[in-house]
């Protein structure tokens, strides 16, 4: 659906774009991250035809943004950080606004209608926009980026400003979309890429230097390879039963103790989850586990360890896999 191969921008001596590709499958919702000045907005606005690219090819549903940028501009809908609403209209005005800006050919009444029913604005759909909340301003932003039934639709920061309420509401919507639509969702809020997008690019300094399927992220994440657990026991004899427990690749005492208890550090072969035997291997012998918590890294410590070094481009799964003790 979307085909962007070896692209290079140069805002004269400075390459902000340094010879990137990927594609986005037709119903994929990818998250497209990095940090400021790593060049999204200029791809994203590459993207949407609103600014030439240096060299390279861009194609959105098979149409060459580059060579043929209004019609690629029908295929994508924009919601930008700053959606370009008009507060003093109501609802209804300023959809119908947008509606004949963007020439669209459906059934005016139906079509408005049905993205209404889809963004859940129908009962302010006759207010003055000023006066609706921000969750509702950013529907209504939403249902702007709509109108046409583009194929692809692009979101910038959707959910910055919002309640913890309107966030779960719109992050929701997001996903629903995802399945008629192609989503790019730009956002620095990593938890919210982990909620609602199958894969996460990530882009530094002018490179792509992750592009990985969330769940692969979020199982390095998850880390249910490595343990920290509290056992009830004689030191010695637990850590030596740890070490033969099938499946366990090493053991340690980690060095917390209460009264009767020894926290122990405990990695697995290959990332096995190996929680299940390790209780019923413990019960056995009759000591206690008190507690047991996997020992992953966070979508944080991902994120910096891929941006910190973009020394390669395309995928770094050493990095993206890598968990810490
Ligand atoms: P991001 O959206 O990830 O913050 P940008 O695409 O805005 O990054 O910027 C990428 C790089 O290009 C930055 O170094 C920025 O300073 C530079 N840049 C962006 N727009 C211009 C411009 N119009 N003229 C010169 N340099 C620019």
């Amino acid at each position: 659906m979307i085909k962007i191969q070896n692209l290079v921008k140069n805002y004269g001596g400075i390459q902000a774009v340094k010879n990137i590709s990927f594609t986005v499958e037709e119903g994929e919702i990818v998250g497209f991250l990095g940090p400021n000045g790593a060049g999204k907005s200029t791809v994203m606005n590459i993207l949407t035809g609103y600014l030439s690219s240096t060299s390279g090819e861009v194609e959105v549903n098979g149409i060459n943004v580059l060579e043929n940028p209004l019609e690629a501009k029908r295929q994508i809908g924009y919601l930008p950080e700053q959606p370009p609403l008009y507060p003093d209209m109501t609802v209804k005005e300023y959809l119908s606004f947008v509606y004949d800006l963007k020439g669209c050919k459906l059934k005016k009444e139906a079509h408005l209608s049905e993205i209404c029913d889809v963004v859940k604005i129908k009962d302010v759909y006759n207010r003055v926009i000023r006066n609706l909340s921000k969750g509702y301003r950013q529907r209504v932003g939403i249902a702007q980026a709509l109108i046409g039934n583009p194929k692809v639709v692009i979101f910038d920061e959707p959910t910055v400003g919002l309640d913890p309420k309107q966030i779960i509401e719109i992050r929701t919507l997001i996903r629903d979309l995802g399945r008629n639509h192609t989503v790019i969702l730009s956002t620095h809020i990593l938890p919210e890429v982990q909620a609602v997008c199958d894969r996460i690019v990530i882009i530094s300094k002018g490179k792509i230097v992750a592009n990985e399927k969330t769940v692969e992220i979020s199982r390095a994440v998850e880390g249910a390879g490595k343990l920290s657990i509290k056992i009830c026991g004689p030191e010695k004899e637990v850590l030596a039963t740890l070490r033969s427990t099938s499946g366990v690749q090493s053991a340690e005492v980690l060095g917390a103790r209460d009264s009767d208890s020894i926290t122990y550090y405990v990695e697995s072969t290959g990332g096995l989850d190996i929680r299940k035997i390790l209780f019923r291997t413990m019960a056995q012998k009759g000591w206690p586990i008190i507690g047991m918590e996997s020992l992953g890294v966070n979508l944080e410590d991902v994120f910096l360890s891929v941006v910190e070094d973009p020394g390669t481009t395309g995928t770094k799964k050493k990095n993206v896999k890598g968990g810490k003790a």
